[in-house]
């Protein structure tokens, strides 16, 4: 994928063409430190090189500023960079981009963009290292009888899962080679987790069948383990039902 962004960097004046002296002047090599931009600062029998304060470590001063840049010889510029994300890019990855940086001092070559990819939240599907999760509802019938069931796929499109007849709330299907790209080419899954949805309200008609359905069943009490393990703890007496 290739993203268009606005880079605002330093660009060099227009006005006096990076130089930051006034037109019709330039700038003069700094007497104080005869251009070397820095100077030997002795202290205790040595003599250590600190960068130079009339000049600001530049070698040069300037004695009419540009208006423009007020001598610094630089200017706030916006231009647009294109940079290509690759396939399957992970969150904090850095993408160099080479002299796309700001310009060096003094017409020297400018240095490189490090563009910083944040991976942002999508609003359906997740990443769960070069795998993609995502939550399917479906409902009840369609889990306990089996089903066809579309699943949205990360990059466009639909793919069919069949889920099995006695399928649990949240059990994860993987559908291979649907999921992120990696970097050697092959490519990560798609791993779909059901989740059946409970209807907050029904019509009449199907409030019948379901209590046709109960009636049917004829289930043992399915809290009846638990209800067993529970009181059959150490110290916990079979209390009264509330
Ligand atoms: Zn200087
Ligand atoms: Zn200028």
């Amino acid at each position: 994928m290739t993203v268009s962004l606005r880079l605002t960097t330093d660009e060099p004046c227009g006005t006096c063409q990076g130089t930051g002296a006034k037109a019709g002047t330039s700038p003069r090599l700094c007497p104080t430190c005869d251009g070397q931009g820095q100077v030997l600062r002795s202290g205790g029998g040595f003599a250590l090189p600190e960068p130079c304060r009339e000049c600001r470590g530049r070698g040069m001063v300037v004695d009419d500023p540009c208006p423009t840049c007020s001598g610094s010889g630089r200017a706030r510029a916006a231009r647009p960079v294109t940079a290509r994300i690759p396939p399957g890019v992970s969150d904090g990855a850095r993408i160099r981009l080479k002299g796309k940086g700001a310009p060096g001092e003094f017409g020297g070559p400018p240095g490189d963009l490090f563009i910083v990819v944040h991976v942002g939240a999508d609003p359906v599907f997740a990443r769960s290292g070069d795998h993609v999760t995502v939550t399917v509802p479906v409902t009840f019938p369609e889990a306990a009888l089996g089903a066809d069931v579309p699943v949205p796929l990360p990059r466009g499109g639909r793919v069919t899962l069949k889920i099995p007849a006695g399928t649990a709330n949240g059990r994860t299907f993987r559908v291979r080679g649907r999921g992120a790209a990696r970097r050697d080419g092959t490519t990560g899954d798609l791993l779909v987790t059901v989740e059946v949805v409970v209807p907050r309200s029904l019509p009449d008609v199907a409030r019948e069948a379901l209590a046709g359905y109960a009636t049917a069943l004829a289930e043992p009490d399915p809290r009846a383990s638990l209800i067993a393990t529970a009181e059959a703890r150490p110290g916990i007496g079979r209390t009264a039902p509330a």
